[in-house]
């Protein structure tokens, strides 16, 4: 991105925010809002601040200096603090990087709870897809990703990645929001809502990479479904064009036992060989779920460098009978992130409930309880998420020089006090709903656990809407659905 654009727009959105949460979190009061707004500084301070670094430095008391977009500082507890800059109160706060949804289809939150109970493919074939070619239009993606955006934000994840239609509309919400997202074309290999085909998808595609290059939050990306709905040949050229723009590509891999017998009889090869075979394995490349792997298919993707998207809630409820060799992957160097995928297949978008269950089912599944600790867990779903994305350079940890992405917990409450491990707490005890204040990009996003970007009772009262026409249009042949 432009550094200039990035600056302008943290400083036009986050000076006016700001006021809002400075007066209630605050005690420097008014005139520190409109140091804040001209200054374009805020020290967070007071809090426990978790950098997630290599070394795995925690400061208790540290704090955070956040400049326009980025983190200028890391103080340590006894460091001077800047003076003239607006302070944000950490105390009794845990301070993170914002969190990284490696996988999901955001707008499929207006389809959460829809069909539930069912194998993949059937419920892919015979629900997700035809409701998905009856009621998906621009509108239902600006609004289901608005929806998506928030529940994200108010639960700590500052940066998704995101699979659906209607790139344009999508990119409008996440704008809108102030979240982070990796998004763009996406070709599936039947006629979809917005494209008839992977060609009409592809044909205006560059144009949506370029209006995007520089965006200070929206990374533009491309994907392809998988490679049991689309052709080969049409992976190969959404590929092209991630990699032609040095941009993220992200592809469904391996989630079912079908797939490798699919695969095998489409393009002769397995699935990470066929993906291997057209150059997909490179980094920022990420593959969703990546379940049905062999020793050889590890190496595939160790040697080109691609990352994985964990995503053990969705796997668990659609009953994948095994879960993605993830303590293999970490050994064998692969980057590996978590994943809610879509509400509608986990049913919600909290990566701490997402953290929790991916270190429990290693555990089981090796009959091993030091099997994925809290750490590597948590350094999973930050750090380990944005190498996936290859977005390592910018987010991930909280390290100077990286964009101000920050959540803060209230660690005071009931479930999180005392407090003798952080990893243990923000993996095993804390919920989405424990964090309070979010930047994304310097700006204050969330506020005392409200979203200040947009107006959530609108996009509430729409949501509805849309669930009232779901109900139309599914919900009169199958009657459990209506309530
Ligand atoms: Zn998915």
């Amino acid at each position: 991105m432009s550094h200039a654009a990035g600056q302008t727009a943290a400083r036009a959105g986050g000076g006016l925010l700001l006021a809002g949460v400075l007066l209630s979190a605050c005690s420097t009061g008014p005139d520190a809002d409109d140091t804040a707004a001209e200054d374009g500084r805020l020290l967070i301070d007071g809090g426990t601040v978790v950098v997630m670094d290599d070394a795995g430095t925690v400061h208790e008391g540290g704090a955070v200096l956040v400049e326009a977009d980025r983190i200028a500082a890391i103080l340590d507890g006894d460091a001077p603090r800047p003076a003239g800059v607006a302070v944000l109160d950490a105390t009794g706060h845990l301070v993170i990087p914002g969190i990284v949804n490696t996988h999901g289809h955001a707008a499929m939150s207006l389809l959460r709870g829809l069909a539930d109970d069912m194998p993949l493919m059937t419920w892919l074939n015979e629900h997700i897809f035809p409701a998905e070619a009856e009621l998906v239009d621009p509108e239902f993606v600006y609004w289901g990703t608005l929806l998506s955006s928030i529940e994200m934000l108010k639960s700590g994840t500052t940066t998704f990645a995101d699979m659906y239609y209607f790139r344009d509309d999508a990119a409008r919400a996440v704008v809108d929001a102030g979240i982070r997202a990796v998004m763009g074309p996406h070709v599936i290999g039947f006629p979809a809502p917005d494209f008839a085909s992977p060609a009409a998808t592809l044909a205006d595609a560059a144009g949506f990479m370029e209006r995007y290059r520089d965006h200070p939050t929206l990374v533009p990306g491309t994907a392809a479904h998988s490679l049991y709905t689309t052709s080969l040949d049409d992976v190969r050229a959404a590929l092209r064009l991630a990699i032609d723009h040095d941009a993220p590509f992200q592809i469904h891999a391996a989630e079912d036992a079908s797939e490798f017998a699919t695969a095998t009889e489409l393009t002769g090869m397995g699935v990470v060989e066929a993906l291997e075979s057209i150059g997909a394995l490179r980094p920022g490349t990420v593959l969703a779920h990546s379940i049905y792997l062999s020793d050889e298919d590890i190496e595939r993707i160790a040697a080109g460098g691609a990352g994985v998207s964990h995503n053990p809630q969705s796997n668990l409820k659609l009953g994948i009978p095994r879960a993605a060799p993830v303590v293999e992957l970490l050994a064998a160097g692969i980057p590996v992130g978590l994943g809610t995928d879509g509400a509608a297949s986990n049913n919600d978008l909290d990566l701490f409930d997402e953290m929790d269950t991916a270190a429990k089912l290693h555990k089981f599944t090796n009959a091993d309880p030091t099997a994925l600790p809290a750490e590597t867990v948590f350094r999973m779903a930050t750090m380990g998420g944005a190498r996936a994305l290859n977005l390592h350079d910018r987010i991930g940890s909280l390290e100077p020089g990286k964009r101000a992405d920050i959540v803060l917990l209230d660690a005071r409450r009931a479930g999180l006090t005392p407090l003798y491990n952080v990893y243990s707490h923000l993996v095993y005890a804390a919920r989405g709903s424990d964090v309070s204040t979010v930047l994304v990009n310097g700006r204050v996003v969330v506020g005392n656990g409200r979203v200040l970007t947009v107006d959530e009772a609108e996009v509430m009262e729409r949501a509805r809407g849309f669930g009232a026409r779901v109900r139309e249009v599914i919900g009169g042949s199958e009657p459990e659905l209506r309530r």
